[in-house]
Order: structure tokens, then C-alpha cells, then sequence
């Protein structure tokens, strides 16, 4: 019966192939807004303000294959590094999965639709601004993306 497992639930993060490993990140493009890292607490400070390549539409990245070149402070999540991080959003599937959780219904690998991401208000579409469009970044600390995801119309920001 092992055959009706999912991926994700009986192989270890480390050993997944490329093609597996990518398909866990449901493209809610959250880990792509700015945020800050208080000094006393070690908090996570969340913004709504969106890296210059992250698309307001699709909310993936405009240049996935030479992000590394033209945006000095991305990463490439791999499971070592994931290990690491505390700054993931709690919906990230990364994060879920690495921490033993579910995926939720919304994901694409359960819905079998991005479409999903967008309505359980999981994404970051039309809902950041544009680091283009901003001067001053503490002029917009959000906590919605360090929180777990609500729906939301498209009229909301
Ligand atoms: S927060 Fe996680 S699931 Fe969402 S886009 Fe980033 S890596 Fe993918
Ligand atoms: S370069 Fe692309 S993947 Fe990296 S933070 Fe910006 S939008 Fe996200």
C-alpha cells in the first residue's frame, strides 16, 4: 500500500529529487518580502513589501534561474539550510513538512491547482507593494505573513 502514500510523507526532505523538492513550495511568494530580525527578542518583523523581481499577478519569481546574480540577499533553500532557518513563513510546506505538520488543503500537491494558494489567502498577491515603489521599509511592517493564512477578497492589502 506504500504506493498511496504521498511523496511527502515518506521520504526524508534530504532525499527527494530536484523535481520533488520543488514541488513542495506552493509559490505563495511570502518568503520573498522584506523582514527584519529584531535585536532583543530575535523576532521575526514582517513587511508587505516584495523583493523587485516577485511578479504581483503570479506571485513568483520574474527571473527564477539568475535571481542569485541580481538579487544579492536571495537564497536557494536546500534541506540543509532549512535546517536553519527560523524567518519561514508558517504556512511555508518547507517549513511544515521539516517541523513533522500536514499539508494544508490549499496546497498543490492536495488541490492540484495553484488557483487554491491564492484563495486561502496563503500568497502574497496583490497584497505587497513593490520594493521599486518604497523609500523607507519600517514605514511598512505587516504581520499577516508570520501568520498562518486567512482568505481574503482582492480588494484587501
Ligand atoms: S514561503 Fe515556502 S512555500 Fe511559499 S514561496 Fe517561499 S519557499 Fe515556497
Ligand atoms: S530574486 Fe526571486 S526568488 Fe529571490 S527573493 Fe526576489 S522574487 Fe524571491
Amino acid at each position: 500500500m506504500t504506493e498511496d502514500i504521498p511523496f511527502w510523507k515518506n521520504t526524508a526532505l534530504k532525499d527527494m529529487t530536484r523535481s520533488q523538492w520543488e514541488s513542495l513550495c506552493d509559490g505563495c511568494g511570502r518568503c520573498c518580502l522584506h523582514k527584519f530580525r529584531e535585536d532583543d527578542t530575535d523576532e521575526i518583523l514582517w513587511t508587505n513589501v516584495g523583493c523587485r523581481l516577485l511578479d504581483q499577478d503570479t506571485c513568483l519569481c520574474r527571473d527564477y534561474t539568475k535571481r542569485l546574480r541580481r538579487v544579492r540577499d536571495c537564497v536557494t533553500l536546500t534541506p540543509e539550510l532549512l535546517e536553519t532557518l527560523d524567518w519561514l513563513p508558517p504556512s511555508c510546506a518547507y517549513r511544515l513538512i521539516r517541523d513533522g505538520l500536514e499539508l494544508p488543503d490549499w496546497h498543490p500537491l492536495i488541490s492540484g491547482t495553484k488557483e487554491t494558494v491564492h484563495l486561502s489567502g496563503a500568497s502574497v498577491r496583490y497584497r505587497f507593494i513593490n520594493e521599486r515603489s518604497v523609500t523607507i521599509l519600517e514605514d511598512h511592517f505587516a504581520e499577516w505573513p508570520g501568520e498562518w493564512p486567512e482568505p481574503i477578497t482582492t480588494e484587501q492589502k
